[in-house]
């Protein structure tokens, strides 16, 4: 699915070519990633990091990572590492490591430069009288009884405020802008609240912190941000983003909008993913389950694949949801070119070869990538026992079924054809064991049996298998959208998200791999290496499966 005609601009690639064509930002364009540091980043953030770093990248710009941390009380210095990793991690480079509480001094100066222009007052109401004379969409707002205090008074107010004279709520600065103004934005909003918390960069240092309205465009500004893009519902901010720059008259940064990523059968606010992480539904951020960068790299999801699904899904202006099956076949894409192909019994059945030598090993050399002919061999142990998929072998084989019965002709993968003559059950009627001769010149690659069979099948040597737990992922939700759900979202999680197999039999080779090393299992999947895993015991996450069987079960 490579594109080969040149991809047409999205509508932001469209802007940025005109403003730089008409002249303008001759220093070349400024982006910002702004994160809040409340939560593990998310792939509808990989989205916002690709868009952000991808338009200074193509067009010659620069893009700060600026941690948005007006908010005290949700914000932790832990997030901001994990989301200083997981940028550099999807590969791009931050000009600069900003912060809003960077700019508290400044932005109090420019709140007070404000007040002398009386453009801001302090007003004395409560959170819910100030709430009810919002008004409505269709009903202008009432002006709160405090607003018209004098411009001395609302200076010796605000400093007392930033002095700590008052506790939580007392007191709330507010832009005078106009309580009938068809934008309930624009109805006088907020600019501080006291907050007597400790801020996990500035401490104690204030107990007034700025809103997000009046901390963002001021911080784009003082960057010299000449293009800030945020998604959809901050369309009606815009307004007052330009209000503030317009009296403060400072640097004009503009915001742009795109829509969000929505993703099926999952959910991202960071506040629902805290949920599951908090009510141990998952189990952490970093859960392969999680839509989290961190998740996903768990999972085995490559950056590259990652930023693929980024590019294909576009930059839209109106809010879509994403099928996951678009961010997994993304990650097939990648990894069929680049992972190793091994062998693991995931559902182990004994097969033993009675007309094999005992005690011989065959040292045999299977190529590791058919998609990569540089990938080379390695070195896989055959002998008299081993174990194959118990879901290959039929005691009642239909007619097409070209794998292994009683009298069928399969061949073992890399080795030799061989065929079933005996099998033995167990008590309960499973199959206990499957008897088989083989056809000594019927080697892989040296084969002169003249027999052709059609179907092959993986297989571990049992003196030289490695036992290891392996755990399958499905979706979190049995939902496909959950954007309208609100909280009622845990009501559809899928209980049968986690799948462990506590007894697979891996291939020797598998002791090499290194934690989070993508390896195919041959007719199964695309599997890496978990973190939990000990020198004892090796513990494989599947990535994703080598077809999309969700969209099969959905047919059905
Ligand atoms: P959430 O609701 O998941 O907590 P947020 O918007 O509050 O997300 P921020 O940390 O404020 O999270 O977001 C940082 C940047 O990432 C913002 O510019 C925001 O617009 C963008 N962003 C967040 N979620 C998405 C998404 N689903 N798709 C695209 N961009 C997103
Ligand atoms: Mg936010």
């Amino acid at each position: 699915m490579e594109d080969s005609k040149p991809k047409s601009l999205n509508f932001l690639e469209e802007i940025v070519q005109e403003n730089l064509a008409a002249g303008q930002y001759p220093q070349g364009i400024f982006t910002r990633f702004p994160p809040e540091p409340n939560g593990y980043l998310h792939i509808g953030h990989a989205k916002s990091i690709c868009l952000n770093f991808g338009l200074a990248q193509k067009f010659g710009g620069k893009t700060n990572l600026r941690f948005d941390d007006t908010n005290p009380m949700t914000e932790e210095t832990e997030y901001v590492e994990s989301i200083k990793k997981d940028v550099s991690w999807l590969g791009f480079t931050w000009a600069n490591e900003l912060y809003a509480s960077n700019y508290f001094e400044q932005l109090y100066e420019f709140a007070l430069e404000l007040i002398k222009k009386s453009l801001a007052y302090v007003d004395d109401s409560s959170a819910e009288e100030i709430a009810a004379q919002k008004g409505t969409p269709t009903s202008a707002g009432t002006e709160s009884p405090f607003r018209n205090r004098s411009v001395d008074e609302n200076i010796a107010l605000f400093q007392d405020m930033r002095a700590g004279k008052y506790p939580d709520g007392a007191k709330v600065l507010r832009a005078k802008i106009d309580m009938a103004h068809s934008n309930m934005h624009m109805r006088d909003p907020l600019m501080y609240r006291i907050r007597h918390v400790a801020h996990h960069r500035t401490g104690n240092a204030w107990c007034i912190y700025p809103m997000y309205d009046f901390a963002h465009g001021q911080s784009d500004s003082m960057e010299g941000i000449t293009h800030s893009i945020c998604t959809l519902e901050f369309d009606v901010h815009r307004p007052l983003y330009d209000w503030f720059i317009d009296k403060l008259a400072i640097f004009a940064s503009h915001q742009y909008e795109f829509a969000r990523l929505n993703l099926s059968h999952t959910v991202m606010s960071k506040r629902k993913l805290l949920q599951l992480v908090n009510e141990k539904i998952v189990h952490g951020w970093d859960d392969p389950r999680m839509p989290t960068i961190s998740g996903l790299r768990r999972r085995g999801f490559t950056a590259a694949s990652i930023r693929n699904f980024c590019d294909r899904i576009g930059v839209a202006k109106r809010d879509n949801l994403i099928d996951l099956s678009l961010l997994e076949f993304c990650i097939r894409e990648d990894l069929n070119k680049s992972a190793d192909r091994v062998m693991a019994v995931l559902d182990p059945v004994k097969l033993v070869i009675t007309n094999y030598p005992d005690g011989q090993v065959e040292d045999l050399a299977i190529e590791n990538n058919p998609e990569d002919l540089d990938s080379g061999k390695r070195i896989v142990p055959f002998s008299k026992e081993l174990y194959i998929e118990r879901e290959d072998f039929m005691v009642d084989p239909p007619k097409k079924f070209f794998r292994l019965g009683p009298g069928l002709l399969v061949r073992l993968k890399g080795a030799y054809i061989i065929q079933c003559d005996h099998f033995e059950l167990n008590p309960d009627g499973s199959v206990k064991e499957i008897h088989a001769q083989y056809l000594p010149n019927s080697k892989s690659g040296q084969d002169t049996s003249g027999i052709h069979v059609k179907g092959t099948i993986h297989w571990v040597s049992i003196p030289h298998a490695v036992e290891a737990e392996v755990r399958l992922f499905d979706r979190l939700l049995i939902v496909e959208d959950a954007s309208e759900l609100g909280d009622d979202f845990l009501k559809f999680i899928n209980p049968d998200s986690l799948q462990v197999l506590d007894k697979v039999y891996v291939e020797p080779s598998l002791r090499e791999a290194e934690i989070g090393e993508a390896v195919q299992f041959i007719r199964k999947g695309y599997y890496c290496l978990d973190p939990d895993s000990t020198a004892e015991r090796l513990v494989f996450n599947r990535t994703v499966t080598l077809k999309d069987t969700w969209a099969k079960e959905q047919n059905k």
